[in-house]
């Protein structure tokens, strides 16, 4: 193997970002390919037995299984670690398992976190329904009230956990306020960072210590893959999320890996676009719904502060209807170009109905306590033509009587 430039720190510094994704991590064969190799392998050979008896004692860096190391993968690691500004990143094999990683290699029974109420379901569940099992205590709160962090604070507290904007209410929290209280209680801050990925918002500039995703969102981009990834600093990587990962194995697939670097390729291009498509989509979609929760609008009552801490508005919305369940289904059933799907961060556009998918599972009172309404729907909006997407939007709506 070939290191390139992207492999060398003391270069790729000097990148700015989408040089850094396009560049950051790659590894060449002997072979000199440009396009990323994919290593589809599970195992590895030695020329004789004392170089893997050495790479095992911790003393050969060289690689012995794919469940702790692969070349594929660890390209794909160092780009999203350059792209995060992190020391360290390592990917798993979907989100959820990014987050479960993310929190149970630190906590341990008698420890308290403090979580945002406003999540994708899947990580409420974590907070909910797993951690508890596990003597991990757990509070969730209204994550826009930089306060209620505060006094959710306990003497044991020792994570907090959010994502901004949230799935699929669109809180913002306050990046600076909450990373700072953490930091000066000693507590480690997992942000959840789908919905904007470092083309967009860099929670570490904020000081958060641990950044978790969804890569099966915007950095595929394309509805192929699940992916996830964890970064942070080399310190807790290494010493906290490996020694979990490797010995409970919730890897990314070489195959996987190398499509999410191929996505990430046009991450910058892709996020910038339909950023600018949600923003006109957006516009058209307030001239007609009661209620649109978008953080790129002024109307969204953390406008100013979502704003401040992301680059732009990213692809996703919601949207709030007065005749709930009813008329959000007869909206989406109305569709021909937007299809229903509960995927988001693809390049096509995809809507869907939280309470009666993403949300099912959390129950009635938990959605309505996060604000998850019966007659909201969610919107990715894709690289379509936006026009094309709004005339679809306007016949759907007008068949759903609004
Ligand atoms: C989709 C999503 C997840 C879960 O990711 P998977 O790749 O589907 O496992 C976690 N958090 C947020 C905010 C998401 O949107």
């Amino acid at each position: 193997m070939k290191r390139t430039a992207g492999q060398d720190r003391s270069i790729t510094a000097n990148w700015r970002p989408a040089t850094r994704a396009i560049r950051g991590g790659t590894w060449r064969s002997e072979m000199g390919e440009t396009s990323e190799a994919l290593f589809l392998t599970s195992g590895y050979s030695y020329d004789d037995a004392e170089t893997v008896a050495a790479r095992f004692r911790g003393e050969d860096s060289g690689m012995t299984y794919s469940r702790l190391q692969n070349p594929t993968v660890q390209m794909l690691e160092e780009r999203i670690a350059l792209l995060e500004g992190a020391e360290a990143c390592r990917t798993q094999a979907t989100g959820m398992a990014a987050m479960t990683a993310a929190l149970l290699c630190q906590l341990s029974a008698g420890d308290h976190i403090v979580a945002a109420k406003a999540a994708f379901g899947s990580c409420r569940w974590l907070i909910d329904s797993l951690c508890p099992r596990f003597g991990i205590e757990t509070t969730v709160i209204d994550a826009r009230d930089n306060h209620a962090w505060e006094a959710a604070i306990r003497p044991n507290t020792k994570v907090f956990f959010f994502e901004t904007p949230a799935n699929p209410t669109m809180d913002i929290v306050d990046l600076a306020f909450v990373c700072g209280l953490a930091k000066a209680h000693g507590i480690t801050t997992v942000v959840d960072n789908a919905f904007c990925t470092s083309a967009l918002q860099r929670p570490l500039e904020f000081g958060a210590d641990v950044v978790a995703y969804s890569a099966t969102k915007l950095m595929d981009g394309q509805g192929r893959v699940l992916a996830g990834a964890v970064c942070g600093s080399a310190e807790f990587i290494n010493d906290k999320l490996l020694p979990f990962q490797r010995n409970t194995g919730p890897n990314l697939s070489p195959f996987n890996a190398w499509v999410v670097l191929k996505g990430l390729e046009t991450l910058d291009l892709r996020v910038q676009r339909q950023s600018e498509n949600a923003m006109k989509v957006g516009k058209f979609v307030e001239s007609r719904v009661p209620k649109i929760l978008h953080p790129g609008l002024a109307s969204h009552p953390q406008h100013n502060l979502a704003m401040s801490q992301m680059a732009a508005c990213g692809s996703i919305f919601s949207l709030v209807l007065d005749g709930g369940r009813a008329q959000a289904h007869a909206l989406l059933d109305a569709l021909t170009l937007v299809d229903i799907s509960n995927n988001i961060g693809d390049s096509r556009s995809l809507m869907c109905h939280p309470a009666s998918t993403t949300h099912h599972s959390v129950g009635p009172e938990a959605r309505a306590d996060m604000g998850v309404a019966e007659g909201m729907l969610r919107l990715n909006v894709g690289l379509e033509d936006p026009q094309d997407v709004i005339e679809d939007l306007d016949r759907a709506l007008t068949a759903a009587g609004l």
